[in-house]
């Protein structure tokens, strides 16, 4: 942590797995504390296009954390901590629909939450050990995702000629397991997209920290109810997904490449609380 006061800060979090940074030259690691205690993860800071990238596994390095474990709020507020304002959230799904077929990559527009046990918010009254009282403060997430994050993720995967799936609604469920038939069916029926263990409560809580959050899935299985196969298999997804990771990295840095500059940010993400008496400070 000696030289964290320099070269780890970044204005750019992207939370996905190591396949994302490994092949980064001149990578630093810190490990940073938060009053909602430990991320994931150490954070990996690396350099794409001259921007500053801070990369977070989201399950830990050795995949140790399920989705239901992980500490959302710590991670989100680790990435805000060392100057994030712009975060990219790739994550593998599975497709509702029979043409959401492994290896579409859909970039939602709309989020269901389905988890039960999650913390969620940064405002639940409760103190943070640095003696601050956050204040019951309700924040908008008509609209959950970053309207300029999401233009980037589109170019950037049209760019690859990879045509993505605009806009479609991504339903975050509790996991580990994955879902019977029934609830594939009903997710289908209700109109969504895709289904996830991670989305949530991602982009609420980037929202409450005035982070642009942008999701991107890379389906790696159809839904149970999407198919008469025998249903998903971890090995499957984990196959799809490791025969992708490299176009999603390609993709990943284009859209970092893409992303408007901090002081240059016209979405509204950063004005998330204004008029809203939090209680807490920022970091
Ligand atoms: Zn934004």
């Amino acid at each position: 942590m000696a030289n964290a006061e320099s070269a780890q800060r970044a204005e750019i979090g992207v939370i996905g797995g190591s396949g994302f940074y490994s092949f980064l030259e001149n990578v630093t690691e810190a490990e940073i504390t938060t009053p909602y205690g430990s991320p994931s993860d150490s954070l990996f800071f690396g350099e794409i296009a001259g921007r500053k990238v801070a990369f977070l596994p989201r399950h830990g390095r050795s995949h140790r954390l399920p989705p239901h474990r992980i500490n959302y709020r710590a991670n989100l507020w680790a990435l805000r901590s060392v100057g994030v304002r712009q975060v990219l959230g790739p994550c593998a799904v599975g497709g509702l629909r029979p043409e959401y077929g492994p290896g579409t990559l859909l970039v939602p527009d709309q989020l269901v939450d389905r988890t039960k046990s999650r913390a969620d918010t940064y405002f639940d009254g409760e103190p943070l050990t640095n003696g601050q009282v956050p204040n019951v403060v309700h924040v908008s997430l008509a609209d959950p995702y970053c309207p300029a994050g999401r233009a980037a993720a589109l170019a950037a995967a049209r760019g690859r000629d990879w045509e993505p799936v605009d806009g479609g609604t991504l339903v975050v469920v509790e996991g580990p397991r994955f879902g019977t038939r029934a609830e594939s069916r009903w997710h289908a029926a209700m109109g969504w997209s895709v289904v996830g263990m991670t989305g949530h409560p991602e982009a609420a809580l980037a929202r409450e920290l005035e982070l642009c959050y942008t999701s991107m899935n890379l389906v790696t299985d159809l839904d149970a109810g999407a198919e008469s196969g025998e249903g998903v298999s971890h090995e499957e997804v984990l196959t799809v997904f490791a025969a992708n990771v490299d176009r999603l990295r390609d993709v990943l840095f284009d859209a970092v490449a893409g992303l408007p500059a901090g002081e240059e940010r016209g979405c509204p993400c950063r004005n998330a609380l204004n008029g809203l008496k939090t209680g807490i400070t920022l970091p």
